[in-house]
């Protein structure tokens, strides 16, 4: 999807430094911090939400790589949040999980 911005992240078109990579994922900071660490986790593949994503392997390796950056970053205390859908509060429609630590305002 050409006019996203998470799949350009993603596909380096702004050099933005990963914090974790796997063939499947990338992390790296966003772009308007909510507390001290605030990390995307997203698909390497785009999908809008958690409502049109149907692979369980995928999703269990999402999950797993939330544990993974977290060990990498020496995150021994964490939140995790995944806003589904507009009224949720998400306004990048390409699936991501929010990594968050120390003085969390909420996202
Ligand atoms: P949502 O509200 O969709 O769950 O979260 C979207 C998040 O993406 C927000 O926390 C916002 O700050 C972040 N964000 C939006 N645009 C960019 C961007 O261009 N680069 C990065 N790194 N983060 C972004
Ligand atoms: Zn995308």
């Amino acid at each position: 999807m050409t006019d996203c911005i998470f799949c350009k992240i993603v596909s380096g078109a702004f050099n933005t430094p990963f914090v974790y990579e796997t063939e499947d994922f990338a992390a790296f900071n966003d772009i308007n911090p909510k507390a001290d660490t605030h990390v995307l986790l997203v698909p390497k593949n785009h999908y809008e939400s958690l409502n049109d994503i149907d692979d369980e392997n995928l999703l269990g390796k999402l999950l797993m790589g939330v544990k993974l950056t977290a060990q990498k970053l020496g995150l021994k205390s964490y939140k995790t949040v995944i806003n589904t859908g507009k009224d949720a509060g998400q306004e990048v429609f390409h699936l991501h999980i929010h990594i968050l630590a120390g003085n969390i305002k909420g996202v």
